[in-house]
């Protein structure tokens, strides 16, 4: 008999391939013509508009809308993507509800913003259908090597090929993208936009790419200090934070971030095996991806446990919401103490918090959720920071642009200090330092 959400165990095709087809479908449908135009009228093309103070990139928000409204998509794409070479993605996995939309005065006064993101997707797809709207200046002759094919990475490298010098991406995995490839969930990136939109990128010329190569292994900071001009690290953060639980070495005790990156590497998801029972531990988006996918995917009980209340979560209320949605459950102030089971985890035992005099603190009271899969998303942390590099708080240390405490070596994104750890923000520090490093060889 073929498996169902009721399979006990952990076990692969719970559901149908058609069910599997329509989870994993578009989560939006892209908005057409006549919608966009709908959509577009109800800006107000605010004077000193909040939305744009409010996106990372500061991308010009209303007139971007105002473009589309007047029939000028690819003269909004143009727009977005000068702030914004990754503003496709962006479109996709943005938080605009706690971004440019929370601050959108038809929000504040009515409580339906006026739909950025999907407008941004809407002009940003019709121009990606076509060549590339960004041409070189004339060569520098200046290199200047890029780790990392993520998110801040890639917006580095387009800025520095714009301004005409050469640059080499490095990244250790065996495609580019970061994050936008291996680390967001499926629903949000369809049709292998991230690969799609990092060869619309290369586009620019003057950027090579080579894949498999890692900083440590392959490659060290002094041979790319030798040999180029300038060097950016966008290496994001690899690892991940351990729970601090008894038995949390069981088997299928797994990291999140690689639940997420195999479903999205995977062909076929009906192959994907899943849990009957799973549980995710974090509150940020990567345990809601891991979470909603593994209800997607036909477990029957999925929660997500969080140490504090709702309010406090990483993950948006739309996140929260879309969770529970698609029927997770959120089960929040308990804290992991133990991973119960012979060898492989069956139930986790977690503590009742809540706040003290000295911050969270266990009241002692304790109760247990079945597990087959228990997936951790707790955050992550930078590992093989480079020699002589000062770090803050486990991140490599920079200043507002984007430099690092040592000389002819930018960082940004997620490994870097500042900013949230967001694709937007990422795009937005790598951007800038490109203008930084390019101020400093010019
Ligand atoms: Fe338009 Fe809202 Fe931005 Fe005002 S705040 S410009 S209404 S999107």
């Amino acid at each position: 008999m073929a498996n169902t959400p009721f399979t006990p165990g952990i076990a692969a095709g719970r559901l149908s391939g058609d069910v599997l087809a329509e989870n994993f479908g578009d989560l939006h449908a892209p908005l057409d013509g006549h919608e966009a135009a709908v959509a577009a009228d109800r800006c107000y093309f605010c004077y000193e508009a909040p939305c744009v103070t409010a996106c990372p990139t500061s991308i010009d928000i209303p007139l971007f809308i105002r473009q589309i409204a007047t029939g000028t998509a690819e003269a909004a794409a143009q727009t977005i993507f000068e702030q914004n070479i990754l503003g496709g993605m962006c479109a996709r996995v943005c938080p605009t509800d706690t971004l440019c939309e929370e601050v959108c005065v038809r929000e504040v006064a009515e409580g339906k913003p006026v739909e950025i993101g999907r407008l941004q997707r809407f002009a940003t797809d019709i121009m990606m259908r076509q060549p590339h709207p960004f041409t070189r200046a004339a060569t520098t002759g200046k290199k200047i090597a890029v780790l990392g094919a993520g998110p801040a990475g890639l917006a580095c490298a387009h800025r520095l090929a714009m301004h005409g010098h050469d640059v080499v991406i490095f990244d250790a995995r065996a495609k580019p993208g970061g994050l936008n490839e291996f680390g967001i969930a499926s629903y949000k990136s369809v049709d292998n936009f991230a690969q799609s939109e990092v060869d619309w990128l290369l586009q620019i010329g003057g950027i090579e790419l080579r894949v498999g190569q890692a900083l440590g292994a392959d490659l060290t900071l002094e041979a790319l200090k030798t040999d180029y001009d300038a060097v950016f690290l966008g290496i994001g953060l690899a690892g991940v934070n351990a729970l601090g639980a008894t038995g949390e070495g069981k088997e299928n005790v797994l990291d999140a971030v690689d639940f997420i990156s195999n479903l999205r590497q995977a062909g076929d998801v009906s192959s994907l095996p899943v849990g009957r029972n799973v549980v995710v531990i974090g509150g940020g988006m990567t345990a809601v991806d891991a979470a909603v996918q593994a209800k997607l995917l036909g477990a029957e009980n999925v929660t997500i446990a969080y140490r504090r209340g709702r309010d406090r979560m990483a993950a948006s209320v739309y996140e929260q919401d879309l969770a529970a949605s698609k029927g997770v459950r959120i089960v929040t102030n308990v804290q992991p103490v133990a991973v119960h089971g012979n060898g492989s985890v069956r139930e986790v035992e977690f503590e009742y918090t809540a706040d003290g005099p000295s911050g969270l603190q266990g009241t002692g009271e304790t109760m247990r959720i079945a597990a087959d899969q228990l997936f951790k998303a707790i955050g992550q942390q930078l590992i093989g920071a480079p020699d002589g590099m000062v770090l803050d708080g486990g991140k490599i240390k920079v200043n507002d642009k984007g430099a690092t405490s040592v000389s002819g070596i930018w960082a940004g994104g997620d490994c870097a200090t500042g900013g949230d750890d967001l694709t937007v923000t990422a795009v937005a520090e790598g951007r800038d330092a490109a203008e930084d490093i390019h101020g400093a060889l010019s």
